[in-house]
């Protein structure tokens, strides 16, 4: 079996047995739920409900607010309370928009199948946007603008991206598994906005079962090819998985476009099928809570969920919480609250124990190359590193830290223990400064 794969990269523990086996389930929804007006790249959308009004289970309840901008929508049934500085999984505080649910009205999404046939793209894309959907694997960059790519760049792959790179993540895998036919009809339509020349479906090979669910169901889709790729951190990531499939470089500071792909993720495809056929807006999603939980699950939860509710959904933890992170290990951001609420992007909560925290000592950089060799951007960690110790960000600029996208790999390997990643993200943000 020929594995397609990509230029460093690392081979963390995947731990996807605790919640791999765990079927989605629908949970009911919690008696609170917290919709930040900013769950997308671009400007938060814009409230068009009053304090008090009545909402419904998909009503619009804020209209997008910009070009980069999605709206959205309710994702419970209930009465809308008023705007709240509320704790957000990216960080920080900012405004949401608290809805006190009200169970009895609280329903699944029902609609009769509707024929694509007639649409035209324009309509589609159109669909897309007022359905707020956004990428689902984590980046939420508003999908109806990335299905415009522009004019002068022709697309000739499209790449469904079924990797789930990140250890313990298990939400793209189930619903692979449990909607292949949903997804593979989402994958089509957004095949037909993009025209490209073939369509890949990207899985990694811890995921056997994934392929060979797709490769069943794809068999009247003649341009869809299955590409089973090499289990190894990140080979979800954009560029890495172009590299993979195409044998082609995304140019620095350039996107997929650049090299003529289009990546889109799982979850997502499975948004616009939902969108365009039966009408439903992007309100909930499937959040894998697993690590140091009772009952590692895949859990269907409304956009808004705290996190602390999915957690006792969960079983609660095993033994002494140490950490709440939003997504997986590798690339996920420890939280500080665990109220903050799912957004769109919110693909995983792992949870971490006094076990699990990890307490090892930092020590000097021993030169060992351990971080170069693995820098899937092929990048210099040690070096940059050493520039941004002395506070030479101009060097470290120079040297690509820009270009780091925060995979965490080098991090992963250092026997050092230094915190590359942290050193890294404190270099953008003062050359971000220092541009303003
Ligand atoms: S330097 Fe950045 S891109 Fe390279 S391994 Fe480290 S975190 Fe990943
Ligand atoms: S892996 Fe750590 S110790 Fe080795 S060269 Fe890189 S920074 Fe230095």
């Amino acid at each position: 079996m020929r594995l397609l794969t990509f230029k460093g990269g690392v081979h963390p523990e995947d731990k996807k047995e605790l919640a791999g086996f765990a079927p989605i389930e629908r949970i009911k929804p919690p008696e609170i739920v917290y919709l930040p007006l900013s769950q997308h790249t671009g400007v938060p959308s814009k409230p068009i409900i009053e304090k008090k009004d009545e909402v419904e289970v998909g009503m619009k309840i804020a209209e997008s607010n910009g070009k980069l901008s999605v709206p959205l929508h309710s994702s419970v049934a209930g009465v809308y309370m008023g705007l709240v500085n509320y704790p957000h999984p990216l960080g920080g505080r900012k405004l949401a928009m608290k809805i006190k649910v009200d169970p009895e009205r609280t329903e699944e999404w029902k609609s009769e199948e509707k024929e694509v046939g007639t649409l035209s793209n324009k309509d589609i894309i159109k669909i897309v946007k007022e359905s707020g959907i956004v990428g689902m694997g984590g980046a939420a960059f508003p999908t109806f603008f990335k299905m415009q790519p522009p004019p002068d760049k022709k697309i000739a792959d499209l790449i469904i991206n079924g990797a789930e790179c990140e250890p313990y993540l298990t939400a793209d895998y189930r619903l692979m598994i449990e909607r292949a036919e949903d997804i593979l009809k989402g994958i089509d339509i957004i095949r037909r906005v993009i025209n490209p020349d073939r369509v890949w479906i990207a899985i990694e090979s811890n995921k056997m079962d994934a392929v060979e669910r797709m490769k069943e169901v794809s068999s009247s889709y003649p341009s869809f090819n299955i590409s089973i790729h090499k289990t190894k951190y990140p080979q979800g990531s954009e560029k890495q998985l172009v590299q993979a499939v195409k044998r082609q470089e995304v140019p620095e500071g350039g996107l997929p476009f650049d090299a003529g792909a289009y990546v889109q993720n799982i979850g997502t495809a499975l948004a616009v099928y939902e969108a365009v056929c039966y009408s439903k807006p992007l309100y909930e999603r499937v959040v894998t809570v697993t690590g140091s939980v009772r009952d590692p699950s895949n859990f269907l939860v409304p956009i808004g969920t705290p996190f602390d509710y999915l957690i006792e959904e969960a079983g609660g933890v095993i033994g002494t919480l140490m950490k709440v992170i939003n997504g997986g290990p590798m690339m996920g951001i420890a939280q500080v609250y665990p109220e903050v609420p799912v957004i769109k992007g919110t693909t995983g909560i792992l949870i971490q124990n006094r076990e699990e925290v990890f307490s090892g000592i930092v020590g000097p950089c021993i030169r060992c190359a351990a971080c170069i060799d693995v820098c899937p951007m092929c990048l210099m960690p040690t070096e940059i590193n050493k520039s941004i110790e002395t506070e030479n960000f101009d060097k470290a600029e120079e040297m690509g830290v820009l270009s780091c996208m925060e995979c965490g790999g080098c991090a992963y390997v250092c026997p050092s223990n230094i915190p590359l990643v942290q050193q890294f993200k404190y270099a953008k943000n003062e050359i971000m400064k220092r541009r303003k």
